[in-house]
């Protein structure tokens, strides 16, 4: 952790000191900019570009805690400013006094250069926390559960049950082989039974001494045959998280089981940086990534667009002064478009003047911060309006009976990966799910059993898929899966995998067990067109599968055939 949190200062110092070691090359140009100017030649482009020299170096400096420096350039950019304002003013004296600031800046910067104390910085150890970016690694390795229960055929219908939902099980006959299994690796929670040949509450107290042994408490869920009031309150003193009955199947588990282990992770958030400083924006980006946000970056506002459709950002941070293209003509360009009408854009600038603040942000945009604030304001302020983001977002691309995206959310997705793949030179495969004889299914246990069936194969469509897949529910019984940089080979091997675990879940209803099975269609981009032809020819792939039988993997070759 440590080397961790020095790593970073040193990158901020090195980034602080490339900007110091700039100041100068920055100057030089200023000097340039107003010997032009002092031969009368003081258009007023010369003048804004001596100001915007001024303006970004006060900005930058303030963002690297060079609080002398930045008033010493924020004085000549009003200097400038005052001689925008009344061209008469423009006289020798006037040149000295801008040429003393940039000496002054030159000395200040040279200094700083010299003694280039850690102390400048902002105090970026306090806002240090182990963050999500930390914890973040196994996010995607499955999970470890152990089952223990000396019913042979119950420990085989867990197992069947619970490595369908792709958790990695491991199934002990008896206490014995079970603690030793604990002592070796503790394992992300435990299925028990209660009663074994040792006592009717052995059960129990093996999770009871596993709680000693380890210091923590294992997840647990109990299956019992046992429900008297007893054996329930020593579990819940064992630190049992759930207990079930005997009688109970497979998906309930399944459902403990992911309220047990999947909580804590939450995905990082994600933000746009657009500065057309590269150093500042590097100096944000590394605070943000610090606290576990990811952070795309760009110095081109021209480039925004194409970001935000293929990297999602949560939130967009914009300087307020670029070329070209001012940051409130930026948020309106975004704003102007339905998909982002409600992405918090907040600007960061050096900008102090509140009548422009206000304008800014009178264009729709969310807030407006000052360069030199504190990591941990900057922290807070991106946080805060990012997670309404996605509370927001979450509502709007949701589908609600299964979580899943939604038809408008996932086909948005697509487009946006398919327009991405096409200029990176990138692959993806479309994939449309369909149930089989789902009427069936509503018809002979009803409509809320057909919902638990749809419930079921999101979840097992969200657990088995890759992380960065896209899944969505295309439509009443029907999904869609984009598998990003997945070649068709690689497609393939997922989705079978996917359909052989599903028509593994055993459902009851109704006093009886049935299993549903899943047809697939799926197509690769490169090899169609764009998002229309994609859709199609996976279409019609699930078309060729449910002609075919049912409980298939069809892919669509090129030509309408299929391979
Ligand atoms: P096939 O194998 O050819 O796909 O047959 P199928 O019966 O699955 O296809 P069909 O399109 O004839 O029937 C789909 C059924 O899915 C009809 C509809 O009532 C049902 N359905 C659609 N959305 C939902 C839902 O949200 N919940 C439930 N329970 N049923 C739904
Ligand atoms: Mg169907
Ligand atoms: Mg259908």
């Amino acid at each position: 952790m440590t080397n961790h949190v020095s790593a970073h200062a040193a990158r901020l110092s090195k980034l602080r000191g490339m900007f110091v070691a700039q100041v100068p090359s920055k100057l030089t140009e200023a000097r340039d900019l107003l010997a032009v100017v002092k031969k009368g030649d003081d258009s007023n482009e010369l003048t804004s570009q001596l100001k915007r020299v001024f303006h970004n170096l006060k900005g930058t400096s303030a963002s690297f805690g060079l609080k002398e420096l930045s008033g010493e350039a924020e004085a000549a950019e009003m200097l400038i400013d005052h001689l925008m304002r009344q061209p008469g003013l423009y006289t020798i004296d006037f040149i000295n006094e801008v040429l003393q600031h940039i000496a002054k800046i030159d000395h200040l910067a040279a200094q700083s250069a010299r003694d280039m104390a850690p102390s400048v910085l902002p105090s970026i150890d306090k806002v240090f926390t182990p963050t999500a970016h930390n914890q973040q690694k196994d996010i995607n390795s499955r999970r470890t559960i152990y089952v223990c229960d000396d019913d042979d055929v119950q420990i085989r219908q867990i197992n069947s049950q619970l490595t369908c939902f792709g958790y990695d099980v491991h199934c002990f006959l008896t206490i014995d082989s079970l603690r030793q299994a604990v002592r070796k690796q503790k394992p992300d929670a435990v299925v028990m039974d209660v009663v074994f040949p040792e006592g009717e509450d052995a059960g129990l107290k093996v999770v009871a001494e596993f709680r000693e042994m380890t210091g923590e408490v294992i997840p647990t869920i109990f299956i019992s045959g046992r429900s008297d009031f007893q054996a329930r309150l020593q579990a819940v003193k064992a630190g049992g998280k759930a207990f079930l009955n005997k009688t109970m199947h497979g998906l309930d588990i399944v459902e403990h089981l992911d309220a047990l282990t999947t909580t804590v992770k939450p995905e990082p958030y994600s933000v746009l940086v657009i500065d057309d400083e590269p150093l500042v924006a590097a100096y944000h980006a590394s605070i943000l990534e610090e606290a576990g946000i990811i952070v795309h970056v760009t110095h081109n506002p021209s480039a925004a667009l194409v970001m935000l459709r293929e990297l999602r950002p949560e939130l967009v941070l914009m300087d307020v002064h670029m070329p070209d293209c001012e940051g409130y003509e930026l948020a309106q360009v975004i704003r102007q478009m339905p998909e982002y009408v409600s992405i918090p854009i907040i600007y960061l600038s050096s900008e102090t003047d509140a009548a422009i603040q206000r304008s800014a942000l009178a264009v729709g945009a969310d807030g407006f911060l000052i360069k030199s604030i504190t990591p941990e304001e900057l922290i807070s302020a991106v946080v805060v309006r990012a997670e309404r983001m996605r509370t927001l977002r979450s509502l709007m691309v949701r589908d609600s009976l299964t979580g899943l995206y939604n038809h408008t959310a996932i086909m948005q997705f697509l487009e946006g990966e398919v327009a991405g793949s096409r200029r990176r030179k990138g692959r993806l495969c479309f994939a449309m799910i369909d149930v089989d004889h789902f009427k069936k299914v509503n018809d002979t246990y009803g409509h809320p059993v057909g919902d638990q069936v749809l419930i079921s194969l999101a979840r097992i469509l969200k657990q088995q898929l890759r992380q960065n897949d896209l899944v969505g529910r295309y439509g009443g019984e029907e999904f869609a899966v984009v598998l990003l940089d997945a070649t068709i080979e690689k497609a393939c091997e997922l989705l079978n995998a996917l359909r052989e675990d599903f028509g593994g879940v055993k459902f009851w209803a109704n006093d009886q067990e049935f299993s549903v099975t899943i047809s697939i269609g799926v197509a690769q981009y490169p090899g169609c067109e764009g998002v229309g032809a994609l859709c199609e020819l996976a279409d019609n792939a699930l078309y060729a599968a449910k002609r075919g039988g049912r409980n298939r993997v069809m892919i669509a070759g090129p030509g309408g055939t299929f391979l």
